[in-house]
């Protein structure tokens, strides 16, 4: 309990209405970004059909809003301002039918009460506009005042006479970032308005009137990503749910770009959000996230909206039903995309014929002396003599021990399987099963799995990639990648989107611990003069284009794709000292059951399990 409460009985009061609208404005108007939403939930609800909004210092010195709607009269405009005033409702039935975004009539009080709040607006009509000024929820002045049509408000020093709020803003560029998107997701509701956002003297978009979803969302995502989008139009029972959704291949490691509507109100969901993701099941990896933009229509006797005071959650009387639509919503853009899409990013169609780069440092290590590469000084297998490396030719370690007769039969199995003409093909280690720690390595499979069995008789297949990636991964974990930079002979160019030049600022500081060199002679183009040591120049670009369209998220983020960038692929045979030195590491790596991006490394089967298999034991 607070230390001052109670000391002494105080008598019970209605508290002053100043007081009432900073208390409720603890609810509505939470940072710069919700002033902003209510303001142009206002605008539309008065029937604007052009709005444009400017912010200054992250919304949280400036928000101003110019909107063509029907305005007010000077006696509406002091009523806007009084708590529970509202043009929306009059009685409860129509709180079930609503089709405006405000009904609660607490925006305006509660944003004046904690700001200073100027308010002109003229009616349809009229010759005059009116004014009012208010500081800290009490009108400073009134009179009339010049303005064409509609209404402009205006609200500086938000929270400036509320501390504990200011305190919990955070940087004027993240606040900024807010309004951004507030304003966005709304913008995405309304294509038949035009709307125009300005941050800092910047104009950051500006939306025509009757454009396609498609040329507003790609003026705030990467091609990268719009390209991959795919539009869907579905009905269930009495259920319309619309929009695009992203193709599994350019998932991305933010979530941030999954918008969900509901009877065109955005909404934050549990379980919209849910729908989405199990549509996608098992076509992403655990840490990452689709894109989509989901406009729900649902009959609005099935609806509750009045559940929370700034209006983002609603409340479905057949929460299943409107969760199975949607779900089968994307499906049925995601069949469109087709199979094909999965995993292509991990898949070896991004690099068939080849290998990572022979001309570049072998991440492997294995025909290269430089030390400084992650596979280096790694001593393999469990027997001291086994360091083969060191001897630099592929000298086979000591202890190994010539195959006996049941890997024969293995083997034998195998080739069976090999011959038939589709089916995968096993490359036998060139210098017959070298153990590998504990286990014995039997070759490699469709050159991309490491077959091993071991001493109990388990046999265990390894992905070369995704294990490769996790040591890489581990090594970037521990030496931070500083350095390792080589310069290029022409510098790589880039031309950048403007969401993509913000993500590269975000980035920069690390992408240059990693070892990028770059310039931005230009706001939107990207020169790069030297990259990591890691990577060819061309896979530099591919790097850089995925990382600024938003697939990493921070250096970790980044880790894990440069992990994936430069790992050997899945269709590249292996030498057995390759083998070796890759599974010996591997065995040195926390974490090495998953790859960074969550995919299993290993899979295995005991005796047991293959006994139950071939039905021997129940
Ligand atoms: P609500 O939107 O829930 O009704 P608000 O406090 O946001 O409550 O606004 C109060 C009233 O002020 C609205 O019902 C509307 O009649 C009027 N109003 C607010 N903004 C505008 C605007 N931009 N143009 C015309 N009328 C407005
Ligand atoms: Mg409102």
């Amino acid at each position: 309990m607070p230390s001052s409460a109670l000391k002494t009985k105080r008598p019970i009061r209605i508290m002053p209405p100043e007081l009432q609208n900073q208390i409720a404005a603890g609810e509505v108007v939470e940072r710069p970004a919700s002033v902003l939403k209510e303001l142009m939930e206002n605008s539309l609800d008065a029937g604007a059909t052009s709005i444009d909004i400017s912010i200054d210092q992250g919304g949280q010195g400036l928000i101003e809003i110019l909107d063509n709607g029907w305005g007010m009269t000077p006696d509406e405009l002091e009523l806007a301002l009084t708590r529970h005033a509202t043009s929306k409702v009059t009685n409860i039935r129509e709180l079930a039918t609503i089709d405006s975004f405000g009904f609660r009539g607490e925006a305006l009080p509660s944003i004046a009460s904690v700001s200073r709040l100027t308010l002109t607006s003229i009616a349809q009509g009229e010759d005059e506009g009116f004014e009012v000024e208010v500081d800290a929820g009490r009108v400073v002045s009134r009179g009339p005042a010049a303005l064409r049509s509609g209404t402009r408000l205006t609200v500086r020093d938000l929270f400036v006479s509320i501390p504990a709020r200011l305190k919990f803003l955070k940087t004027p560029a993240t606040e900024a970032r807010r309004c951004q998107e507030a304003f966005f997701r709304l913008a995405l509701t309304r294509l038949d308005v035009h709307l125009s956002f300005t941050s800092g003297g910047r104009k950051v978009f500006t939306f025509q009137a009757d454009e396609p979803l498609p040329k507003r969302l790609a003026q705030a995502w990467p091609p990268a990503v719009t390209d991959a989008l795919q539009p869907f139009d579905y009905r269930q029972d009495n259920y319309r749910i619309h929009g695009v959704a992203g193709g599994p291949q350019a998932a991305q490691g933010r979530g941030d770009r999954i918008l969900l509507y509901v009877n065109g109100r955005p909404v934050q969901d549990k379980m919209l959000l849910r729908a989405v993701r199990d549509a996608y099941s098992g076509r992403l990896l655990s840490r990452e996230y689709p894109q989509a933009v989901v406009f729900a229509e649902i009959p609005s006797q099935e609806l509750d909206v009045n559940v929370h005071p700034a209006k983002n959650e609603v409340r479905f009387r057949n929460e299943s039903a409107v969760f199975s639509a949607v779900r089968r919503a994307i499906l049925s853009a995601l069949e469109q995309t087709g199979p094909a899409a999965e995993y292509s990013r991990h898949a070896p169609s991004f690099d068939r014929n080849g290998s990572f780069d022979r001309g570049m440092p072998n991440p492997l290590g294995a025909n290269s002396s430089n030390a400084s590469q992650p596979f280096l000084g790694t001593r393999i297998g469990v027997s001291p003599g086994s360091d083969f490396q060191r001897r630099g030719e592929c000298e086979l370690p000591l202890d190994l021990r010539p195959r006996d007769t049941q890997t024969d039969e293995h083997w034998l199995k195998a080739d069976a399987v090999a011959s038939q003409p589709a089916g995968p093909s096993i490359s036998q280690a060139p210098n017959a099963p070298a153990f590998s720690g504990p286990e014995l390595y039997l070759g490699q499979l469709a050159e991309t799995y490491l077959i091993l069995r071991g001493e109990d008789g388990t046999l265990s297949l390894i992905d070369q990639h995704a294990a490769h990636e996790r040591v890489l991964y581990h090594s970037f974990e521990q030496t931070g990648q500083r350095g390792d930079s080589q310069p290029l002979v022409s510098p790589l160019q880039l031309t950048l989107h403007p969401s993509e030049a913000t993500q590269l600022q975000e980035l920069w500081a690390d992408l240059k611990l990693l070892g990028f060199d770059m310039q931005t002679p230009t706001p939107d183009t990207l020169s790069v003069r030297a990259i990591p040591a890691l990577l060819t120049a061309s896979r530099a670009k591919e790097y850089l284009r995925a990382a600024v369209s938003g697939q990493a998220k921070d250096i970790r983020g980044l880790w894990a794709m440069m992990s994936c960038k430069a790992a050997i692929k899945a269709g590249q045979s292996l030498a057995l000292d390759e083998a070796l030195s890759l599974l010996a590491t591997w065995r040195g790596t926390p974490d090495r059951d998953y790859c960074p991006h969550g995919r299993p490394v290993r899979v295995s089967w005991s005796l047991g399990d293959l006994e139950r298999l071939f039905k021997r034991k129940a």
